[in-house]
């Protein structure tokens, strides 16, 4: 059962020269959390706006709750859509308490009883009367949360929740909207830019670049098995090599010699591949072996993030990114020997699942 379904959706903005999306198929399951993710302008908010009604596709169909709201002959006003928006920049009303802002559509007898339920549910119990302005970025987040949750919508869509909150109060939020979310039993699609906060919320990242899907999954499959390279790149960090497929299933033939690959899209013996090494792959061990010089280091507590220059059979050096135990002890300079597991080795398409008109200009955005 899906609470948002799109269908072949592209969208046009009036004096532009290129769909601001397009293609776009998407099926996202009840009570889920999915986070369209991707660099600035690539068309988030947009699919966002599709979905709330506030703009209308070119082409396809949007389903929200088992409902058309949008196709070449229906259109179902935004008001009488079973969703709930959470803006980037709240767009709370300035003149209206706590209270008025979360009742705003509200009308009934059953209103100051649903206000209060809200405001419990967000954590905001206590400051029905103050205005926005003498509330935290925190508390304002959580206005606009409670309004968007008044109307108890099926589905709630928040674009860029966490990009105005610092890290702690990330972090906390993060949780709480897990725990609200799956209270109110609904489905949620957030927006972000932002790798790591998608991949902590999330039970689906959908991966966009110029308006266009590039991957969806699970944040596992995202992470260790990236579609393409713009995805292994975009998503974390990793090493993009070339490679030739081995006489079996499971090596790859590289410059830095043959790697073990477990995720290689049943490419023939032979083929030239292109894949995903994430430096968790590679292992330092006193046994390992491949071995480089350590030209770079960064300790973040969690990892030891080194960049190590290997000397191929050829002589040309090669750049890698490894990711070491904390409590290895390397230092620039030295010279470090690892092995490579197959977790994270994944063949990727080379390039771009597909090419939009508008790649090379919004690269640079
Ligand atoms: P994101 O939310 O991922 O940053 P948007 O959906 O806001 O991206 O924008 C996608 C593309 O559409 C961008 O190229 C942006 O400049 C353009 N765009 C967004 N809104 C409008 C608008 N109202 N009029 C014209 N172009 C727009
Ligand atoms: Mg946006």
């Amino acid at each position: 059962m899906y609470d948002i379904e799109l269908r072949q959706v592209a969208k046009k903005y009036k004096g532009s020269e290129t769909d601001a999306v397009s293609g776009i198929t998407l099926d996202i399951r009840k009570g889920t959390i999915v986070t369209l993710l991707g660099p600035s302008g690539c068309g988030k908010t947009t699919i966002l706006r599709l979905i709330a009604g506030f703009e209308r596709t070119d082409t396809g169909e949007i389903a929200v709750a088992g409902q058309v709201v949008d196709d070449r002959k229906t259109w179902v006003a935004p008001e009488a859509r079973d969703v709930g928006m959470v803006f980037q920049d709240y767009a709370l009303f300035p003149h209206m308490t706590v209270a008025g802002n979360i009742g705003f559509a509200l009308k009934g007898r059953s209103k100051q009883q649903r206000i209060r339920e809200v405001m419990r549910l967000v954590d905001l119990a206590g400051l029905e009367n103050r205005y926005p302005h003498e509330l935290s970025g925190g508390q304002q987040q959580r206005v606009a949360l409670a309004r968007a949750l008044a109307k108890n919508p099926a589905v709630i869509l928040l674009d860029e929740p966490f990009s105005n909150l610092d890290t702690d109060l990330r972090t906390v939020m993060i949780d709480e909207l897990k725990r609200i979310i799956s209270q109110a039993g609904i489905t949620a699609v957030f927006v972000s830019h932002d790798q790591k906060d998608a991949m902590t919320i999330s039970d689906q990242i959908v991966v966009i670049r110029d308006g266009i899907i590039q991957q969806s999954g699970t944040p596992r499959e995202i992470y260790q098995f990236p579609d393409n390279v713009f995805v292994a790149t975009f998503v974390g960090q990793t090493n993009i090599l070339d490679g030739m497929m081995g006489a079996d299933d499971n090596s790859i033939i590289t410059e830095i010699g043959t790697l073990p690959c477990m995720h290689t899209h049943s490419v023939l013996a032979g083929e030239k591949v292109c894949v995903s090494v994430r430096p968790e792959s590679f292992v330092v061990s006193r046994d390992g072996k491949m071995s480089g010089k350590v030209v770079r280091l960064s300790y973040t507590g969690k990892t030891i993030d080194a960049t190590v220059d290997l000397t191929l059979p050829d002589r040309k050096t090669r750049n890698l990114h490894i990711s070491a135990h904390p409590e290895e002890l390397i230092g620039i300079g030295d010279l470090v020997r690892f092995n490579v597991i197959p977790d994270f080795v994944a063949v990727i398409n080379c390039r771009y699942l597909q090419q939009s008109s508008r790649s090379a200009a919004s690269l640079h955005n």
